[in-house]
């Protein structure tokens, strides 16, 4: 094979995606994957006739980037939305609440659902009311989710929406994660409209006949499936573990094992842990910065029943428990509730969600002690008679970025540093965007970048 134009560092949906635009460009990629499969934390496998996420399962509607891509890999015709009734709940004093509906990330859009609701107190439902009269913050800057839901909505919204919600979706600690970079539409409602509320109800959304989320009938994987099937033969190299950055147009990538690859452009899209060794002696500044993002580590515990072993009607997507509850559990998807063609027939498949910021010693424990921590806790819940048919244990050190207040600040530092090294671009969760739609949606502005790049050099 020629000689890459360009080096990608890391073959998750960041670095898949990157490659997938650039090929399109006519660019030659080449994609250098450590392990020896593509899509990082994206996981899908089939076991017994039971379609198993072990990582991502939802591609976020709001945030079309994902769809999109699908739909220009062909994957169009195969998207589905949850099923209905497209709820969820939360768990308070060891009971499943309903989430009150005509609500937006939890946040009441309707007074009437939020008065007959069991899962605020009445002090809490009032302070969730008096937002309407919550001066707007003067201040511009950043702030946790914690200290802005704290301030508008009160501690109680904080403990049973915004901890087990806004930040349990990033595994992360509500008093640590980012506003701005994480919710920053809710920020701006804050000040175009005075109030998280009134801005809400100002933007009259009809509601989506889809729900929130798609995925495919062969899980997020199918999605990866797709890039790699598109991308030229031997575009990716498995097992090839990036050591070293060095040079200046041509780069030079030093692999684990002595090979070294010359390109004109190298796109870093390892998580940032990962990256910041790459860096060491080539820009420590730019290291700094890559090791100082922290990640959270999770697991995720995937259990396949016959459905009549299990009690409870599971009508809805799942249930999220704020870590008030002191369960291990941080959620729980009732999976072939929320999605079809998941199980074979008469079956169910539920999956629980561990660790995060907040249970940060979660991998410590075997595969088995997470097993049964997570069986035992769907038991109580769940109303489950017996032992599971199929058990999977997925487990994932430092995989979620967290983008903790001051991210966006550092991150435009890191920026402005990168500009002095043309030709090298970073992408992927630990950079920019936290979910797969905004990596998809970085992955194709920076390939666009790195096609200028190249253009411009070639001139
Ligand atoms: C359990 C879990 C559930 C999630 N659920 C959802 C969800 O439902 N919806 C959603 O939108 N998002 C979800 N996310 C977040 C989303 O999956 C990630 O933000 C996204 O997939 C990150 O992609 P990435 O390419 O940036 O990183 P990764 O997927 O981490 O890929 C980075 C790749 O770099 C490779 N690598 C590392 N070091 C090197 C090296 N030195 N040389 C070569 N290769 C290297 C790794 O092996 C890996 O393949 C979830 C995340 C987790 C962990």
């Amino acid at each position: 094979m020629p000689s890459p134009h360009v080096v990608i560092i890391g073959g998750g949906i960041a670095g898949l995606t990157t490659a997938w635009a650039l090929a399109a460009r006519g660019v030659r990629p080449l994609v250098l994957e450590r392990a020896a499969r593509p899509g990082g934390v994206i996981l899908t496998e089939h076991i017994d006739g039971f379609t198993i996420d072990g990582g991502p399962d939802a591609l976020l509607i709001q945030k079309p980037a994902a769809l999109q891509l699908a739909r220009e890999l062909g994957l169009g015709e195969r998207l589905f939305p949850t099923l209905p009734p497209r709820t969820a709940f939360v768990l308070r004093g060891g009971r499943l609440v309903r989430l009150p509906e005509a609500s937006f990330l939890g946040i009441p859009t309707r007074i009437g659902p939020f008065i007959t609701t069991d899962l605020f107190s009445w002090p809490g439902k009032i302070r969730m009311g008096l937002e309407l009269l919550v001066p707007k913050r003067l201040s511009n800057d950043d702030e946790s989710i914690g200290s802005f839901m704290g301030r508008r909505f009160g501690r109680e919204a904080v403990t049973y929406l915004a901890e087990p919600l806004l930040a349990g979706i990033h595994a992360g600690d509500v008093d640590r994660l980012s506003m701005r970079a994480l919710f920053g539409r809710l920020l701006e409602a804050e000040h175009s409209h005075g109030s998280v509320i009134r801005a809400l109800r100002s933007l009259k959304m009809p509601a989506s006949p889809h729900g929130a989320f798609m995925s495919l009938p062969g899980g997020v994987g199918e999605l990866v499936d797709a890039l790699v099937a598109a991308l030229p033969a031997g575009t990716i190299r498995y097992g090839a573990t990036a050591a070293a950055v060095e040079g200046a147009g041509p780069y030079r990538v030093h692999l684990e094992g002595g090979e070294a690859l010359e390109a004109r452009a190298v796109v870093l899209s390892a998580p940032a842990w990962a990256t910041a060794p790459l860096l060491d002696g080539f820009d420590a500044g730019l290291a700094a910065f890559c090791r100082s993002v922290p990640y959270a580590s999770t697991a995720t515990v995937a259990l396949g029943f016959r459905r009549d072993q299990i009690g409870h009607p599971m009508e809805g997507s799942g249930f999220v428990v704020p870590r008030a509850e002191r369960t291990a559990l941080m959620a729980g998807s009732w999976i072939t509730s929320k999605w079809p063609m998941r199980a074979p027939e008469g079956m169910a498949l539920i999956r629980g969600f561990l660790g995060g910021a907040g249970d940060p010693y979660i991998l410590d424990r075997s595969d088995e002690e997470l097993r049964r921590a997570t069986l035992e806790e769907m038991t109580a819940l769940l109303d489950i008679r017996g032992e599971p048919v199929v058990s999977r244990v997925y487990r994932w050190p430092r995989a979620s970025a967290q983008h903790e207040v001051g991210h966006h600040a550092r991150l435009a530092a890191f920026d402005a540093r990168l500009t002095a090294h043309p030709g090298l671009f970073a992408t992927g969760s630990g950079f920019r965007g936290s979910g797969i739609p905004d990596c998809v949606a970085d992955a194709r502005k920076v390939a666009g970048e790195v096609a200028a790049f190249l253009g411009s050099e070639s001139e």
